[in-house]
C-alpha cells in the first residue's frame, strides 16, 4: 500500500447527487471514458511524433469489454498511462476540482435544474453507474511503476501498486445493481455506435468472424475461410476530417448513406472548413425535402473532436438551416454541452452566422455556376431559400441575388431580372409596380389567362411557405406591391395599346356590371368584365387583396 487519503473536498456527499442529477442520460460516463481514452493514445502518438519517446507506439488503439460474471466494464487504452503522482493530481485534484464546482454551484442555485447538465465532470461520470472505480496504469515514462488507484464512491481513495506490464490504463467500473443493463452487450454497442462512432482511434468492442482467402482449391477457385479478428466499431477518417480535393462526389454520398441509411440522395453538399476565429469542419446535406417538411428537422449531428455531442443543434444551425442534414465538428464546443451554455456562448454566435454564410455563398456560387442545374433544383432549394430569407436579415442581403421568382411558364428570374420584365406593363399609377401571382394556376387559369391576355406575367407562389415570402418580398422590394391575380387590380395598371378591346360599350358595360355588383352586395368584392375568347368567363369577380391575405391567414393560423 503506497498511499490512502481523503479526496479534499468540502463535502461528504456528493455521489449520490452526481448519480442523481448530473446527467439525466446516465449512458454518457461511456462516451467520457472513451474519449479520456482516445485523448491518452493521442498524447502518446504526438509525444512520438515530437521524439519525445524512444520506443514503438505500437498501432494505438482503445478497447471496450463487459464481463458479465464479475459485473465489470473495462475500457482500456495502450496511451501515456499515469504514474502515483500523476493520479494524484489528474484523478484526485483536476477531475474533482469538476466536482467540487459543480457541489457549490449545486448548493447556491434556487432550482437545481439550472446547473444540471452544465457540468461535465468527465471521469466521475463513471460513478453514474459504478459502485467503486478501479484504475491500472503504466506510464510512458522511462522507469515508471504501474499504479492502481481505487475508489468506492465516498470520497476515500486508495492508491497502491498496479499491475499492468504494458504502457497505458485500464478504468475498470464495478458495476451498481441498478445499473445492470451496462453489462449488456448490445447496450454497450449501441452506446458506442452512437458515441464513438467516427472516433480517430481504432475502438474495438468484442471479436467478430470474417471470411477471408485461403488459398485455391483443386478447380483453380478461391478458397475462404472463417477467422476471428476484432470488431473495430469506429471509421477513425470520416470525410469531414479530409480535404475537400481529396474527396469525390462518390464519397461524400457514400457518407451520407452511412449516416442516413434508406435515405434519398441529397442534392448537394457543403464542406466546411475554417480554422479561424474558431475551429469548425464539416459537412452539410441539402436533402429532397418532402411536403410534411417539419418532421425533418434534426438531422445535423454535432461532434466535438469526432466525439459525437448531440444531434439537437438548434442552437448552433440557424433555424432556417435545420432542415440541412450532415455533420459539424467544433473543437471550440465542449463535450458536456447544454442549452444555456450554448446560448451564452460566443463562439457559437459565430459559428451560427459562419454556417449561414457559408451556405449562401455556396448556393450563390450553385447559381453563377451552373444556372440551370440550380433552376432544375429550384423547388428543393426554393423552400430553405426563401425560409432563410424570411428569418435572416443578412442571409436575404446575400440571397436577393439568387432568389429565383417562377411563373406560371415556369420561367425562372432574379428579383432584379423580374423587375426588368415586368415594368414596362405591371406599373400603377403611382409609378409602383406590381406583382401579380396565383397560389393555384388551376383553379385561378381564368383568372391567369386574363392578366395574360393584358400582357401581364402570373408569378406561382404555390409553397407552404409562400404566403409569408409574399410578405416579406413587398417589405423588402422598393415599391412594389404583391396582388394575387384575383385581386382587384389588374385594371390599373398600364395596359399595353394592342391589348384586345371590349366588345361591349361603356354603358352596356356598366349595366352588366350593376346587375352582378347588386347579386353579390359586397362593397370589398369587385366586378371587372373582360373581353376574352368566348371560351372563357367574360366577367371576374375580385376580393381585396388584403381581405384575401386576412383569409389565407386564418386558414394557415398565421405567424410563422
Ligand atoms: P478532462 O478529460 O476534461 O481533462 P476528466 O475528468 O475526463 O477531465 O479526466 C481528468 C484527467 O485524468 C485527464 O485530463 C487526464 O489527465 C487523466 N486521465 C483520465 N483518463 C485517462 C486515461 N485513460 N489515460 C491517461 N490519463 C487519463
Ligand atoms: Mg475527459
Amino acid at each position: 500500500m503506497q498511499e490512502k487519503g481523503t479526496i479534499s473536498i468540502n463535502t461528504e456527499n456528493i455521489f449520490p447527487i452526481i448519480k442523481k442529477f448530473l446527467y439525466s442520460d446516465h449512458e454518457i460516463f461511456l462516451r467520457e471514458l472513451v474519449s479520456n481514452a482516445v485523448d491518452a493514445t493521442q498524447k502518446m502518438k504526438r509525444l512520438a511524433t515530437l521524439g519525445h519517446y524512444s520506443k514503438e507506439t505500437g498501432e494505438l488503439k482503445v478497447s471496450v469489454s463487459v464481463d458479465p460474471a464479475a459485473k465489470t466494464l473495462t475500457i482500456s487504452d495502450n496511451g501515456i498511462g499515469m504514474t502515483a503522482d500523476e493520479i494524484k493530481k489528474y484523478i484526485n485534484q483536476v477531475a474533482f476540482s469538476g466536482a467540487t464546482e459543480f457541489m457549490e454551484k449545486f448548493k447556491e442555485a434556487k432550482d437545481a435544474n439550472e446547473i444540471i447538465g452544465r457540468f461535465g465532470l468527465g471521469f466521475y461520470s463513471a460513478f453514474m453507474v459504478a459502485e467503486k472505480v478501479e484504475i491500472q496504469t503504466l506510464s510512458y515514462q522511462d522507469g515508471a511503476a504501474p499504479a492502481r488507484w481505487e475508489c468506492d464512491g465516498s470520497t476515500e481513495f486508495e492508491i497502491t501498486d498496479g499491475n499492468r506490464t504494458e504502457r497505458g490504463t485500464d478504468i475498470i467500473l464495478y458495476i451498481n445493481s441498478e445499473s445492470e443493463e451496462f453489462l449488456e452487450e448490445h447496450r454497450i454497442s449501441s452506446i458506442l455506435d452512437k458515441y464513438a462512432k467516427f472516433l480517430p482511434v481504432p475502438v474495438q468492442f468484442g471479436t467478430k468472424e470474417e471470411s477471408v482467402e485461403d488459398g485455391k482449391d483443386e478447380e483453380g477457385k478461391t478458397k475462404y475461410k472463417s477467422v476471428t479478428v476484432d470488431n473495430i466499431i469506429n471509421n477513425t477518417a470520416p470525410i469531414w476530417t479530409k480535404a475537400p480535393s481529396d474527396l469525390k462526389d462518390e464519397d461524400y454520398l457514400d457518407f451520407y448513406r452511412e449516416l442516413y441509411p434508406f435515405s434519398e440522395e441529397p442534392l448537394f453538399w457543403i464542406h466546411l472548413n475554417v480554422d479561424y476565429p474558431f475551429n469548425l469542419t464539416g459537412v452539410l446535406y441539402f436533402p429532397k425535402l418532402k411536403n410534411d417538411f417539419e418532421v425533418q428537422k434534426n438531422k445535423i449531428k454535432l461532434f466535438s473532436r469526432q466525439v459525437f455531442i448531440t444531434d439537437e443543434v438548434k442552437d448552433i444551425v440557424p433555424e432556417f438551416l435545420l432542415l440541412l442534414h450532415g455533420v459539424i465538428d467544433s473543437p471550440d464546443i465542449p463535450l458536456n454541452v447544454s442549452r444555456s451554455f450554448l446560448q451564452a456562448d460566443s463562439n457559437v454566435k459565430k459559428i451560427n452566422s459562419y454556417i449561414s454564410r457559408k451556405v449562401a455563398d455556396k448556393l450563390s456560387e450553385l447559381f453563377k455556376k451552373d444556372r440551370k442545374g440550380y433552376e432544375a433544383k429550384w423547388n428543393d432549394i426554393g423552400l430553405f431559400v426563401k425560409y432563410g430569407a424570411i428569418s435572416d436579415e443578412k442571409f436575404y442581403e446575400k440571397a436577393k441575388d439568387f432568389l429565383l421568382l417562377t411563373n406560371t411558364n415556369n420561367e425562372h428570374y432574379t428579383l432584379e431580372e423580374y423587375a426588368a420584365k415586368v415594368k414596362d406593363f405591371q406599373t400603377d399609377k403611382e409609378g409602383k409596380l406590381v406583382y401579380l401571382y396565383t397560389i393555384d394556376a388551376e383553379h385561378q387559369h381564368s383568372f391567369v389567362q386574363a392578366a395574360q391576355k393584358k400582357n401581364y406575367d402570373v408569378l406561382l407562389m404555390n409553397s407552404p411557405i409562400d404566403t409569408h415570402f409574399i410578405q416579406h418580398l413587398e417589405m423588402k422590394l422598393d415599391k412594389t406591391s404583391m396582388k394575387r391575380v384575383d385581386a382587384d387590380v389588374p385594371d390599373k395598371l398600364i395596359v399595353k395599346e394592342d391589348a384586345p378591346q371590349h366588345q361591349l360599350s361603356e354603358e352596356e358595360r356598366n349595366k352588366v356590371k350593376a346587375v352582378f355588383e347588386k347579386a353579390i352586395n359586397n362593397a370589398h368584392m369587385k366586378v371587372e368584365l373582360e373581353s376574352l375568347p368566348a371560351e372563357a368567363m367574360p366577367v371576374t369577380i375580385t376580393m381585396e387583396e388584403w381581405m384575401r391575405r386576412m383569409k389565407d391567414m386564418s386558414k394557415l393560423g398565421g405567424g410563422g
